[in-house]
């Protein structure tokens, strides 16, 4: 019997990289095809149909975010963007844009496969009627919208909850700030970060075991949240 390979689309201009990545997911025996430009890499996605699409910000010919852009008109497909560190804010335009997560250079290929891997998971999971979703201690009831830590119930604000249902429809996945405010508050508050910032406490002090130190409710540096361990 034979499993049908996972296919990825890399989309980098710079060839070391490019090569590194391509071996390293063909060692695990996933299958690779690459492009070196926006306008190839959109005509490999057409073409080769992957299952998952890695993308890099800095292209020749286009700015990553209009590739992101482009893809989300007609393909759903989890992307994965690769960024500079000079790059933080496209980085968090790409997230916006419908990017699913990223991974800052220079990254090594545990923490890309490890990616990779959710972003899978997710997809292939999709948005299926789960009724009971679990991490650490916290179990949250989405039928009674009630949630227990250690299987003692905990109240959570109207607010609270919808933030934390918000993080656990798409686990591992990081959410920007924007994401998170619009879903939450609505388009008016997008701006208004501090709000996240008061409202991830909360959570935190409530279901983490040392909110201090949170194992699953992670911050994200200059870009949003993630939620961990689902
Ligand atoms: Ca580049």
């Amino acid at each position: 019997m034979t499993d049908i390979p996972i296919t990825v689309v890399i989309i980098e201009d710079e060839k070391p990289i490019r090569h590194f990545l391509s071996e390293s997911l063909l060692d695990v025996g996933m299958q690779v095809f690459t492009a070196e430009t926006g306008k190839q890499g959109l005509i490999e996605v057409a073409t080769r149909k992957p299952d998952l699409i890695i993308l890099d910000l800095g292209l020749p010919d286009m700015d990553g975010v209009t590739v992101i852009e482009r893809l989300r008109e007609w393909c759903e497909l989890p992307v994965l963007v690769l960024s500079a560190r000079t790059q933080e804010t496209e980085k968090v335009r790409a997230l916006d844009a419908g990017a699913d997560d990223f991974l800052t250079k220079p990254f090594g290929v545990p923490e890309c496969l490890a990616r990779i891997r959710v972003l899978l998971r997710r997809h292939t999971r999709g948005q299926g009627a789960q009724q009971v979703i679990e991490f650490g201690q916290v179990k949250i009831d989405l039928v009674n919208r009630q949630v227990y830590k250690s299987d003692v119930p905990v109240h959570l604000t109207p607010i609270e909850y919808r933030l934390l249902t918000t993080l656990t429809r798409f686990p591992g996945k990081v959410l920007t700030h924007r994401e998170l405010l619009k879903a939450v508050w609505g388009p008016s508050h997008s701006e208004s970060s501090q709000y996240l910032r008061v409202y991830m406490g909360h959570l935190r002090q409530k279901l983490e075991v040392d909110p201090a130190l949170p194992q699953h409710i992670v911050t994200e540096t200059g870009v949003g949240y993630r939620l961990i361990g689902v």
